[in-house]
């Protein structure tokens, strides 16, 4: 079976390694019997519905999130259309801001957003930077740990009622206040989580294939048959170990 992921903006929003992101999707795909073709959609190309079983957008600076901030809002429409129809996205960082309604930079400039996730960020003074670590329950009754890094100005405000990706344990997670971090609609996630987040967290790649095939099958996400992931499970452990060293959680 082969699976498409549509790579948006890979030369703009790409800090932090969250290019590395792709790399995993491609590797645990494969090691599953799954082709996974990756697609880079750039300003001005077009986003057809459909065509991709899963989307994602990295981090960026607020310069280049200035530079396809019209763009990504105008793609708004072909994004909902697309995750209506059951494509999964990983957005990470400045692409979870911009996967918001919008995203208010350090001078006051408001770049507008897709308005996917019911969100809105705004940024602060002070940047929220460090190692986190998040407990989240993306398959009721399953609880796992996300480990990750976190460099951003903004904070994100999820309107009443929105799931966030998880809680934090250590970090600041959304907005250094409310213990929570990303959001997440249906197969729609957002998160601060830089690393990048899926080599030390390979369950959560899992769950993003996962998605992807049940978009490509149009059944329901099944899980696949474990790996062997002990590397992956020493580096989320050093991380989370460097989270936790940073002292619980941390407020601004
Ligand atoms: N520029 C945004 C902020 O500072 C996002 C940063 C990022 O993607 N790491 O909040």
């Amino acid at each position: 079976m082969k699976l498409t992921v549509g790579h948006l903006y890979p030369d703009y929003l790409n800090i932090y390694a969250d290019r590395g992101n792709i790399a995993v999707l491609v590797r645990r795909a494969a090691w599953r019997g799954l082709e996974l073709e990756v697609v880079p959609i750039g300003l001005g190309e077009p986003l057809r519905a459909g065509e991709h079983d899963l989307l994602y957008l990295g981090g960026g600076q607020d310069r280049e999130q200035g530079l396809i901030a019209p763009d990504i809002a105008a793609k708004g429409p072909a994004l909902a259309e697309a995750v209506a129809g059951g494509a999964a996205v990983l957005a990470v960082c400045g692409g979870y801001q911009l996967l918001g309604r919008f995203y208010r930079d350090r001078y006051g400039s408001e770049l507008p957003g897709a308005g996917l996730l019911p969100v809105h960020t705004v940024a602060g003074e002070r940047r929220m930077i460090g190692d986190v670590l998040l407990e989240c329950e993306l398959v009721p009754g399953e609880r796992r740990t996300l480990a990750g890094f976190e460099n951003h100005a903004g904070r994100t405000i999820l309107d009443p009622g929105t799931e966030p990706l998880g809680r934090v344990v250590s970090g600041f997670g959304n907005d250094g206040a409310s213990g929570l971090e990303g959001a997440r609609a249906g197969r729609v996630v957002g998160t601060y989580l830089h690393g990048p987040l899926l080599p030390r967290n390979p369950w959560f790649a899992d769950w993003l294939l996962t998605q992807a095939v049940a978009h490509r099958t149009g059944g329901e996400p099944a899980p696949f048959e474990p790996l062997d992931d002990g590397l992956e499970a020493e580096a989320h452990a050093v991380s989370a170990a460097r989270a936790k060293a940073r002292g619980g959680r941390r407020s601004r």
